[in-house]
């Protein structure tokens, strides 16, 4: 059984799906393509009406989508909370700018007549979704593709599986019509047959190098556009003057959060050396604070990871990190309790060669490197394959805003922690990805930017170098 939930806090199978059938793929392609014809003359605020009405299904169903994800996943219950106002924020954000956003665009031109660029939806989207946000990673998505008009199909990670069905029935329940968003169990070879289709216009894949460069290739060689959402190992860089109260308070957060399972986690803490014994002391102190525990029990503050496949996975890259040198300054110690709890663990002396110079380590364990500029902290910020995100904490904000522009990242936080909002674009440069999901920039990801010059009279004199047939001699 591909897709199930099983519990990482005390690995119970609670449910299995069986994949999706041929008959549910085609069934669902039909009718978004039928609903895309639709879409296509149905005035945009009557799909803002349904999107806030999602925003509000989601609230009203808050309490059992949190405890959903948590035993889905594994991630607190404050956290699943917090994730589930999120969703409902962006829904409310896109049903209300938008229209605004896909309002034709006037283009000066010295062609006869005036011209302008129009957005229109494009055709069924195909997108495929991680575990780790399993509400948030949907929503990016959606929002804005609905207010375009494009239907979706969903292929979820298999071990979220109930978050997405929860996700689907609530969209449902809005008034969205029937296509808009059809949650399928599908198998890799299922969403290889669907971007094949002719009535799939895009695909949006978040999640690791390996789906990217799976899901990137089919879509590549079927000419379909595509944005990709991947791994990062995003520096974290402490400038010398830095308030270190400041530091110490976002750097364990940004490690910790998610079980330490984020895209945009600080993975890497590049730290100036006045600062860096300060530094290590003040992460080692809030690492050994947090309290491993059911997910679900307010008093936890360290949730389990996903699954065991996951932790698995970072234990072996730790021991490899350890046995190329590393040095385990806090941490990498069993945890005496059945689920996929990882401790919190710091590393040290990683050298160029070592493999998690280069590695994203998906899980709740950093990296901290000494320099002695803030020339050293930009090289090696940037001597990294991905490009997603990153802090910057500097005395002067502004000064910390030109260290920001050096880094070769798709976005960059000075002296906060990383935040992610409808109206701020999302996405990254290298081994990140492409494309930017969220914000007017990823609304118009899957539309078509079609352009339409009018006039009352054709004027022939008028066609820029002639291109036109001539009068016959
Ligand atoms: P993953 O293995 O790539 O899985 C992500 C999704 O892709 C899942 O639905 C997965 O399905 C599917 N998938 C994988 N291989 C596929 C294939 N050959 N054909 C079709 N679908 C395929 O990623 P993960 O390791 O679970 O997720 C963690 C990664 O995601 C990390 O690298 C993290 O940094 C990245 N991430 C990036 C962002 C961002 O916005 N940039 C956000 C969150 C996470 P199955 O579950 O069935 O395998």
């Amino acid at each position: 059984m591909a897709y199930a939930t099983i519990n990482p806090y005390n690995n119970e199978v609670v449910k299995e799906y069986p994949y999706a059938t041929e008959q549910e793929l085609q069934a669902a392609l039909a009718t978004g393509h039928a609903l895309y014809k639709k879409n296509r003359k149905q005035p945009v605020a009557e799909r803002a009406a349904i999107l806030h009405n999602v925003a509000a299904k989601l609230r009203e169903h808050s309490a059992e989508l949190a405890r959903a994800c948590t035993i889905d996943m594994g991630k607190l219950l404050r956290e699943s909370e917090g994730e589930v106002e999120l969703v409902a924020i962006i829904a409310d954000w896109f049903a209300d700018h938008g229209e605004e956003i896909l309002t034709p665009e006037k283009v000066k031109t010295i062609a006869t007549g005036s011209a302008e660029i129009r957005h229109s939806a494009t055709g069924i989207v195909m997108m495929v979704e991680p575990w780790n946000f399993p509400y948030y990673q949907i929503m990016r998505v959606f929002a804005p593709n609905f207010i375009v008009g494009n239907p979706m199909i969903l292929k979820h990670a298999a071990n979220t599986p109930t978050s997405a069905k929860m996700f689907a029935d609530i969209v449902a329940e809005a008034g969205a019509p029937e296509g808009s968003l059809t949650n399928l169990f599908l198998s890799y070879d299922q969403v290889t047959e669907a971007i094949e289709d002719p009535r799939v216009q895009g695909v949006a894949l978040t999640g690791s190098e390996r789906g990217g460069t799976a899901v990137a290739e089919a879509a590549g060689k079927n000419l379909k556009k595509n944005t990709m959402e991947l791994g990062g190992m995003d520096p974290f860089i402490v400038l010398g003057d830095a308030n270190m109260d400041d530091v110490i308070d976002i750097a364990w957060r940004a490690r910790l959060y998610n079980a330490g399972q984020v895209c945009t986690s600080s993975k890497r803490f590049i730290v100036m050396d006045n600062v860096y014994d300060q530094f290590v002391e003040g992460l080692k102190e809030k690492f050994s604070k947090v309290v491993p525990g059911d997910p679900l029990d307010p008093k936890t503050s360290l949730a389990p990871m996903n699954r065991e496949k996951a932790k698995n996975k970072l234990q072996k890259q730790v021991d490899d990190a350890v046995a190329a040198g590393a040095t385990v300054v806090y941490g990498n110690e069993p945890i005496d309790l059945p689920g996929q709890f990882f401790m919190p663990t710091i590393l040290t002396d990683i050298d160029k060669n070592n493999p998690a110079y280069s590695e994203e380590m998906f899980g709740p364990v950093a990296a901290v490197y000494k320099v002695h500029s803030e020339e050293e902290a930009i090289e090696l910020a940037n001597d990294n394959p991905y490009g997603l995100g990153g802090i910057v904490f500097a005395g002067d904000a502004d000064h910390g805003a030109e260290v920001a522009a050096q880094i070769e990242t798709g976005m960059v936080f000075v002296n906060n922690f990383m935040v992610t909002l409808p109206e701020l674009p999302f996405g990254g440069v290298k081994l990140s990805g492409y494309g930017r999901e969220m914000s007017h920039i990823g609304e118009m990801a899957f539309v078509n930017e079609q352009l339409i010059v009018k006039t009352d009279k054709p004027n022939l004199d008028n066609v820029a170098g002639g291109l036109v047939a001539t009068d016959p001699a």
